[in-house]
């Protein structure tokens, strides 16, 4: 099975930032990311360990425009695509 990887911008409005991530597709559509990836995102976006500004500040989007969202509640670092907030649980 091939793993399909889609490239994400995430963006940082307080710094003027972006960073770019390629995330693995999950089936169900949302994207997962390594810590590692995420930590690299983190340094490029900000990089300050005592600033406020949030780091992940801004929108998260594919190479189509789709906007993407932090799924909190996932133990790994995964991406909920905006698109699936009117889907029923
Ligand atoms: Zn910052």
């Amino acid at each position: 099975m091939n793993t399909s990887r889609k490239r994400i911008t995430f963006h940082n409005t307080f710094h003027n930032t972006k960073a770019v991530s390629f995330a693995k597709v999950m089936q169900d559509g949302t994207l997962e990311l390594s810590d590692s990836q995420v930590r690299r995102a983190s340094r490029k976006l900000c990089g300050m360990s005592d600033c406020e500004c949030g780091t992940f500040r801004g929108p998260i989007c594919d190479d189509e425009g789709d906007r993407y969202y932090w799924d909190y509640n996932s133990q790994k670092p995964k991406l909920v695509p905006a698109s699936f907030q009117n889907r029923e649980e």
